[in-house]
């Protein structure tokens, strides 16, 4: 067995921590055997605690976009460390970042810095129920917004039904607010607002989802959900926890020009510390406590340690013009490696990519939400996944998550990984 002592850690971490993960997606549930345990990480690779060297494809789940313990964000954080972590007063630090973002981002005024993705998506939705006036949110099936009550609603089998929760624990008073649709279908949101006149406060949308696999937006349905936003005066609020910095500066804001009133941040805006952000024009910011009514708060919000790895982590990408054409380009190559690998295997695949995100679907049709996403062959996705990690390349372990590709990887890196996918390919 390859995986002794991680497979050991993990018995011991599961007599203290459920499930020996806090976080259930670090369980290999849905792909079986013991999770990894890694030690530690440099650039593309992570060293796991059997002295295996793992090419990395998951990168935190997205923040690591310049590779692990990346030496600027390293510097900035080993230099505010000895400086004090935390003092609930504010500090130079916040506006600096603060700045910063709201030069790169498009279109917004003010940013409040939270300490997830989960809290900022929650603050969002409060702002925006604050600021209309309204209670209903519209979030689409297959988008995941963070794990706060309102968002752990699914779609039942109609294609457009009122929520149900799909945790125990979320109450059916709040899973009446949340309206659901199928991702990249403007008839439905449509069919809603009819529904529900004045009612809605807001729609939240992964702009490019990547909670269900890769998922882009058609042409015209990000424009489309701005039209009717705007005709029924709901907010439009983009969850660019997972896009924002990474698809481009601005985000899919920047990539689409389409607008939105809120945007939310998460992941590499914390360049790998616990960070969340969101952000919207003066009018609507400004009914944030302490300046307007709607209530937000956070004892670690903003502090310093966090804000010193966002803020190196920002300004490496905001100086660095060619990154994205970078990530762009390697992400490609990939692309085109995986796809003729599979397709000389004759294995049945649909690849899916936006910049640097990238999902694999086993499936023979277009996903284009979460239904078509579902089609996929869960078994074959097993095999793939276990076969490339033998091979040592560690992807998600779930056929819902994209692949985040970090620049720090090189053509050789692909290559190594092009080559295990034809090796694991013969065998599915
Ligand atoms: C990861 C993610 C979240 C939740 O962020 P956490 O920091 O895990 O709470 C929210 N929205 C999207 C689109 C995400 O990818």
């Amino acid at each position: 067995m390859i995986y002794k002592r991680s497979s050991a850690l993990f018995v011991e971490a599961q007599t203290v921590i459920p499930g020996g993960v806090n976080s259930p997606v670090r369980a290999f549930k849905s792909v079986g055997g013991d999770p990894i345990f890694v030690k530690e990480a440099k650039g593309a690779y992570l060293y796991d605690e059997d002295g295996r060297t793992l090419i990395d494809y998951i990168n935190s789940w997205g923040p690591m976009i310049l590779g692990h313990a990346y030496q600027p964000v390293v510097d900035a954080v080993v230099n505010k460390a000895q400086k004090g972590t935390s003092f609930g007063m504010p500090t130079e630090i916040e506006t600096d970042i603060a700045k910063l973002a709201i030069e790169m981002v498009p279109d917004i005024d003010k940013i409040r810095f939270v300490n997830s993705g989960t809290e900022a998506c929650m603050s969002a939705i409060r702002l925006a129920r604050g600021f209309t006036d309204r209670e209903k949110i519209i979030k689409f099936s297959g988008c995941y917004h963070g794990h706060s009550d309102s968002f752990l609603i699914q779609a039942g089998s109609g294609a457009v039904t009122f929520g149900t929760p799909n945790s125990p624990g979320v109450t059916k008073g709040t899973a009446k607010d949340t309206l659901l649709a199928d991702y990249n279908n403007l008839d439905q949101i449509e069919a809603l607002f009819k529904a529900n006149p004045n009612e809605i406060a807001a729609i939240i949308v992964e702009p490019v989802a990547g909670n269900m696999g890769c998922i882009p937006p058609k042409n015209g349905f990000l424009e489309g959900l701005r039209t009717l936003c705007d005709q029924n005066n709901a907010l439009l609020i983009f969850d660019e926890v997972m896009t924002g910095f990474r698809l481009a500066k601005g985000g899919v804001q920047e990539l689409k020009n389409v607008r939105a009133d809120i945007v939310t941040f998460g992941k590499v805006i914390g360049g790998g510390l616990p960070v969340g952000a969101f952000a919207a024009r003066n009018e609507i910011m400004n009914h944030l406590a302490p300046l307007g009514p709607v209530y937000q708060a956070g004892t670690l919000s903003g502090n310093p340690l966090a804000m010193a790895a966002g803020l190196a982590m920002l300004t490496e990408i905001n100086n660095d013009e060619k990154l994205f054409a970078r990530l762009e380009e390697k992400t490609a190559y990939l692309h085109k490696g995986i796809a003729e690998a599979l397709t000389s295997h004759g294995v049945v695949h649909t690849i899916n990519r936006v910049g640097s995100m990238i999902s694999v679907h086993f499936a023979e049709d277009e996903v284009v939400d979460f239904k078509t996403a579902a089609l996929g062959d869960n078994e074959t996705f097993k095999k793939f996944f276990h076969g490339l990690l033998a091979e040592g390349i560690y992807i998600a372990p779930s056929a819902y998550e994209t692949w985040f590709i970090t620049d720090a990887l090189t053509y050789k890196d692909l290559d190594t990984t092009i080559h295990a996918v034809h090796k694991v390919a013969s065998t599915l």
